[in-house]
């Protein structure tokens, strides 16, 4: 081969090298450490609460009681984002799902309160945006989560609350139901269980205390969803009944933006569930999403922080879900177990309980 065309075909070897780390290395910024990693279309990530959920304790039948509804629930949001759907439907209408089950913490199913009643709360956020809408210590709403919605979309403000928020769902349409609606025997005899140690513990020592270790260590049926729609806007949403024998009008997390659920598009969407009064001061749900952006470490990174270090450390338990704008899903918790569920864009579902 004659010199120059030597030349030239080293230079062009060299330039098409060159084009193919710097396609690489855009292409790890931009989706995944994984180099195979392909970003899916649309992503979907629920749970059903976390805590003292052990196998021996559970019926087979009840298990496939949960699985069931978790299945249920994410594929009608799946379905929602396969169609070219928003990740705020997909949100709303599987929580939804999950409100109108009595397994969990929310709608249906919601804990009692000391006095008897169930109050309930819930947030939602768009990534796309920064709205967020959210309802605390409803009574007689059917699905918090479409209150917490309305409140972002139809009203000037974040947060409703007690009656004000009872007479906006009103005049929005809102499905609304007589606080008896709410009643579960499971729950109801969760109370009386705990009013009982309270008691005795009363009886013991002359004083107890509001959140007692019985209450550290039961579960939290909470029920959250974080999705990715495929024009690349996230969502997260959370619905709970608050915890067992709350008293005094407490507020947990679950409608506190930043605690119980937060979404940027810059970042990710989360939905925490835990012990709520930790969650609201570690701001677990945008202390994540400020570790992504701030620090630029990944998802799963800021979310190990966040709950196996910074929320234990606090004496908080509990756990979030998230999806990051990659499409990249997340399950941490620092309990025995979290009811969990995901589906990826090719309709993979993958279904927990217990811990990982
Ligand atoms: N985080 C909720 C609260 O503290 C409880 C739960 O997750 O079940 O109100």
């Amino acid at each position: 081969m004659k010199k120059p065309i030597v030349f030239v075909l080293i230079f062009c070897f060299c330039f098409s090298c060159k084009n193919e780390v710097k396609l690489e290395e855009t292409s790890k910024v931009e989706t995944s450490e994984d180099t195979q990693y392909q970003k899916p279309e649309f992503a979907i990530i629920i749970h059903g609460g976390a805590g003292t959920i052990l196998k021996k304790n559970m019926t087979p039948e009840r298990e496939a009681a949960y699985k069931a509804k978790l299945e249920e629930a994410i594929r009608v949001g799946h379905n929602i984002l396969k169609n070219g759907g928003s990740s705020l439907d997909a949100v709303e209408k599987t929580i939804n799902v999950m409100e109108d089950s009595p397994l969990f913490n929310a709608g249906k199913g919601a804990v009692f309160t000391n006095a008897e009643t169930n109050e309930l709360d819930a947030s939602i956020m768009d990534g796309k945006t920064l709205n967020a809408g959210a309802s605390a210590g409803t009574t007689t709403v059917k699905n918090p989560i479409n209150l917490a919605r309305a409140v972002m979309e139809k009203s000037e403000h974040v947060m409703l609350s007690g009656k004000g928020a009872e007479t906006f769902a009103e005049e929005q349409g809102l499905q609304l139901e007589k606080p008896e609606y709410f009643y579960t025997e499971n729950r109801f005899n969760s109370l009386k269980r705990i009013k009982d140690r309270e008691k005795t513990k009363l009886d013991h020592d002359g004083k107890t205390a509001f959140y007692d270790p019985y209450i550290k260590d039961s579960k939290y049926g909470t029920v959250g969803c974080a999705a990715l729609d495929k024009k690349g806007n996230l969502a997260a949403g959370t619905s709970t009944g608050g915890m067992t024998n709350k008293r005094y009008g407490r507020i947990g997390d679950a409608p506190i933006i930043g605690s119980g659920t937060y979404a940027n598009n810059a970042t990710c969407a989360i939905s925490s569930t835990g012990w709520g009064e930790y969650f609201i001061r570690a701001q677990v749900a945008h202390d994540i999403s400020a570790m992504m952006e701030y620090k630029n470490i990944s998802l799963e990174e800021a979310s190990k922080e966040v709950i196996q270090n910074k929320l234990t450390n606090l004496g908080g338990t509990g756990g979030i879900i998230g999806v990051d704008k990659h499409g990249n899903m997340v399950m941490e918790f620092n309990t025995a177990g979290m009811y969990r569920a995901t589906m990826n864009d090719k309709g993979k579902l993958n279904i927990g309980i217990y811990e990982k």
